[in-house]
């Protein structure tokens, strides 16, 4: 056996993959494709401008769900 068996429990595999899993070096954009470095795991988009595209784009496809999924109501004027 090796004697690097002995600082196996010293050392948390799991919880290290996760943590380096969690937060990526690089990450592409999926608005633009470009490459970043995200800050956090929640971080999909290279910049704020593709946040908002990324944010318009998934509002405008619930929207689009929405209108499909509900029968078309025409509005009332009281
Ligand atoms: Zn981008």
């Amino acid at each position: 056996m090796s004697d690097f068996n002995q600082y196996d429990h010293l050392i948390d595999f799991d919880t290290l993959q996760l943590k380096y899993a969690a937060t990526p070096k690089t990450r592409v954009c999926k608005v633009c494709g470009t490459v970043f470095k995200p800050n956090d795991n929640k971080h999909l988009s290279c910049s704020h401008r593709c946040t908002q595209r990324l944010y318009l784009a998934r509002r405008k496809a619930r929207e689009l769900q929405e209108a499909e999924q509900t029968t078309p109501v025409t509005p009332v004027n009281e």
